[in-house]
């Protein structure tokens, strides 16, 4: 990864284009750490960018930034630019394309953000961004206090970095997220949600709650606080903690995973039932809430007569025709009867046994 993408800055140079890369990746770099995807930054426009490479398109914004696979690496590509004027605190109102890198730099949200890497590989640091990284502390770019009104996002992102890199915030930073956090409410719910994902899915996110409390964002951002989480091994399960409001959208199974979390852990309780009607993950997670141990599910799951309805010796209509049922409504209500005592090993699955069963408490219906 790392070679094809001094090889990418390599073709821009031989365009007569400068580019490096910027970003995460070299402050990933610098950590020691992976980066899932390549930051560049260069001089040429995203049309100049597709005189180089035919297979880029055009952004579909104007001044959004171009997207490139090369060599199977993704690399997101910005013309050097610069901003200004910012009106709804997030989206600047005026941007424009500029030649100078370090200008370019400026409009960045953090020093560790500015550190970029050329073609050979060197690292070029004009806004002090490796004694930053040393020092394990975030600073924003310039004034915090103007940096944070402009653009809320921010915030967010500053507790989030510093969640996951374990590093401290500036003091003037800590400032000015107590002068500027209403501008939270202001932000997609769709952008709070990405960043909560990143701070719910590390490994340190109790440091990120803490963070979330102590800055006091509990209404700002629509989540509850109040309560020390558990780590969980999938973010869903932190989210089912903290009671989001209805503006965040989750997928229909994050919806469902949410909903049957916060099931299992309100009861309290993981029988083979839980397992058998929740399914081995939520149970998991769960499991990690409760802190209960969470390795036992899967052998329960195993050992598990029965592993949905149809497996069950008998069917509704046979079922309904057994008992010359005439209110098939009913069916329902003795099936999940059925189901759950021989979950629970009460009841053999066996015909015979669920015949006798059925005889001994629904023959008169
Ligand atoms: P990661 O990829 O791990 O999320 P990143 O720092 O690369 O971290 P990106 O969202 O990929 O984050 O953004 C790339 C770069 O763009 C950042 O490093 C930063 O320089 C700049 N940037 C991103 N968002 C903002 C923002 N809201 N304000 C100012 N600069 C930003
Ligand atoms: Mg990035």
């Amino acid at each position: 990864m790392f070679d094809k993408a001094l090889e990418l800055l390599k073709i821009f140079n031989d365009n007569g284009y400068e580019a490096y890369l910027v970003g995460g990746f070299v402050r990933d770099y610098v950590l020691g750490k992976k980066s899932a995807d390549v930051d560049v930054c260069t001089n040429a426009t995203p049309k100049q960018i597709q005189e180089i490479f035919k297979e880029v398109r055009l952004p579909f914004e104007q001044y959004g930034s171009v997207h490139l696979n090369y060599k199977k690496v993704n690399f997101e590509i910005t013309t050097y630019r610069m901003d200004f004027e910012y009106e709804d605190k997030r989206k600047p109102s005026k941007i424009m394309y500029t030649d100078k890198l370090i200008i370019d730099l400026k409009r960045r949200d953090f020093t560790m953000n500015t550190l970029c890497m050329d073609l050979n590989g060197k690292i070029i640091d004009l806004l002090d961004g490796i004694k930053d990284i040393k020092d394990k502390m975030i600073r924003v770019v310039g004034s915090a206090d103007k940096r944070l009104k402009e653009d809320s996002l921010r915030i967010l992102r500053a507790i989030r970095f510093a969640t996951e890199l374990n590093f401290s915030l500036d003091d003037g930073l800590k400032e000015a997220i107590f002068t500027y956090r209403g501008n939270l409410k202001g932000l997609s719910y769709y952008r709070k949600k990405q960043e909560l994902n990143r701070i719910f899915s590390s490994p340190n996110v109790n440091l990120g709650m803490d963070l979330l409390r102590y800055f006091g964002l509990s209404d700002y951002l629509g989540i509850d606080l109040s309560r020390k989480v558990v780590r969980t091994n999938d973010p869903i399960g932190i989210w089912a903690q903290v009671s989001p409001d209805d503006k965040y959208q989750f997928t229909s199974n994050e919806k469902t995973y949410l909903k049957a979390i916060k099931k299992v852990v309100n009861d309290g309780n993981i029988s083979d039932w839980e397992i058998y009607r929740e399914g081995t993950y939520v149970c998991y997670i769960a499991a990690q809430i409760l802190k209960i141990d969470e390795v036992n599910i899967y052998d329960h799951f195993d050992s598990l007569p029965i592993k949905k309805t149809s497996d069950l010796a008998m069917n509704g209509k046979q079922i309904i025709d057994y008992l010359e049922l005439n209110d098939k409504s009913l069916v329902k209500k003795i099936i999940n009867d059925i189901e759950r005592k021989v979950v629970l090993k009460k009841l053999v699955n066996s015909e015979d046994d669920i015949k006798k069963y059925l005889l001994n408490n629904y023959s008169n219906l």
